[in-house]
């Protein structure tokens, strides 16, 4: 349903002063476990009781339950490890681990990230935690041990997919958290990607310089707070920043990270498993195909090669998998989302609300939704938009009266406030994100639509309207 201007300009007002306390620390949905229990409860759990194999048919299985419940496979063949997938691929789902409404989940990032900002706790160090309950130092069996599925049928190998990567600044020590995919290769050894741009490709093309190798950790089955706190896009989260802050803004406690065995950056206390590892220098060797957020294969090539040290890992893990399509896209899209919309209404203040779209990648496409305060300032919030996320390819501006959520509706805004030889600009040769095979290794054409009617509005561009009535109070038979 089309929101009424009085319902947006009551979201814009909350926007300003928001108050969010998911406190999962408290309700103890800080770690899988507690999710699991959570999502149980709330009867948004796929428990799937017969043995599958992680090679192909665990994502066979998941894939059909795309965009609905999470999905707990309860026995997987050769392993007594429960995996979980799908926690993100329904932001119903994700709302009701934040205990917040759906609608608020962006807004929800945005404020911890503004609050982490202004006031940041820093992690605290400990020395003991869930994650390193078992340490597993035989070379051999390093990775043998942990169920790493294979998804797509191309796919180069087994792949962690959804874990987050500590590592530190080689001059500064500053920490960087991010989300990268590694292809197993051996039993203590992997590949991996390093997208450009990105702080700990940075990190590692420093030490490389200095011979050194850049230690990490790979940390499986986080808890949200930290998912989410690692997907704080650099621009709201700089190269000195250390963005795993966010994560305690969000957790409403400090996060904890655990001291590791074998190198000196730390794992995250409440993980399922902590890989303790290095990048090697001047290394590289085969990573890929592997299914990727655009919905293809990323090519094979040779690529940054990971050394593993060390594993530590829960009693009792549940192994935690993303699986491409619709959970990638909440993964990321939602973070990006909510910097996007800060970055955005503190330029332009007419911004209302911002929705990176499923059929977009939750990457490429962003719809923007303004309340016109004069003519003119759609063109802004395009230039805005494209500056505050540089993976998006696309821009539409849409009126508040326009759901940005429908495509349907932003459809009816293209075909009724549009003209393409006014309301549209080209941006040529601009970076956006390499992994889209569309563009020349990331580079290409940005394009801005403009959908918004006229300010001030015209008689002919007001939308028509019924009148709102209670269909409870009728007697109606269907
Ligand atoms: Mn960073």
């Amino acid at each position: 349903m089309t929101k009424t201007v009085e319902e947006n300009v009551e979201l814009a007002g909350k926007i300003t002063t928001p108050t969010y306390n998911s406190n999962l620390a408290k309700r103890n949905v800080a770690d899988l476990q507690g999710v699991v229990q959570l999502l149980k409860e709330k009867k948004m759990l796929v428990r799937v009781k017969s043995p599958v194999d992680i090679k192909h048919e665990m994502a066979g299985i998941a894939t059909r339950f795309d965009g609905g419940k999470a999905v707990l496979f309860e026995k997987l063949k050769n392993t007594d490890v429960s995996l979980l997938t799908g926690l993100y691929w329904n932001r119903e789902v994700l709302a009701e681990i934040f205990n917040v409404k759906e609608k608020d989940l962006p807004f929800l990032s945005a404020d911890s990230i503004e609050k982490w900002s202004k006031n940041p706790i820093e992690p605290i160090v400990v020395e003991n935690g869930p994650a390193n309950e078992v340490i597993i130092k035989n070379k051999e069996n390093l990775l043998k041990d942990i169920p790493i599925p294979t998804h797509g049928l191309q796919d180069g190998g087994p792949y962690l997919d959804s874990c987050v990567l500590i590592a530190k600044d080689p001059e500064t020590g500053v920490r960087n958290a991010s989300i990268q995919r590694l292809m197993v290769t051996g039993p203590n050894r992997m590949t991996m990607l390093m997208d450009m741009g990105r702080h700990l490709r940075d990190y590692y093309e420093r030490a490389e310089k200095m011979n050194k190798p850049l230690e990490i950790t790979i940390n499986n089955g986080v808890g949200l707070p930290v998912h989410f706190a690692s997907t704080t896009p650099s621009s709201a989260a700089p190269i000195d920043a250390d963005e795993l802050g966010v994560a305690s803004q969000l957790l409403g406690e400090p996060l904890k990270l655990l001291r590791s065995q074998t190198v000196n950056v730390e794992g995250v206390a409440d993980a399922q498993y902590v890989i303790e590892a290095e990048i090697l220098p001047h290394i590289r060797e085969n990573e890929g195909p592997a299914a990727e957020v655009t919905g293809y294969y990323a090519a094979a090539d040779d690529r940054w090669v990971v050394n593993v040290k060390a594993v530590t890992r829960r009693k009792q893990p549940i192994f935690h998998t993303i699986m491409p399509g619709k959970e990638v896209y909440n993964a990321v899209g939602l973070m990006a989302e909510a910097s996007v919309y800060q970055k955005v209404s503190s330029m332009v203040p007419d911004v209302i609300d911002v929705y990176l779209s499923y059929g977009g990648c939750g990457f490429y496409h962003a719809n923007v939704q303004i309340k016109k305060s004069s003519e003119g300032v759609q063109k802004n919030a395009i230039m805005a938009t494209f500056a505050a996320f540089p993976p998006l390819r696309r821009v539409t501006i849409v009126d508040e009266d326009v759901n940005i959520y429908d495509p349907e509706d932003i459809e009816w805004a293209l075909a009724t406030r549009h003209d393409p030889e006014r309301d549209m600009i080209l941006i040529s040769d601009a970076r956006g994100h390499e992994l889209n095979p569309i563009t020349n290794d990331g580079i290409g054409t940005k394009i801005g639509i403009d959908a918004t009617a006229p300010y001030p509005r015209p008689w002919e561009f007001q939308r028509l309207d019924m009148k709102e009535v209670m269909l409870e109070n009728y007697d109606i038979e269907e």
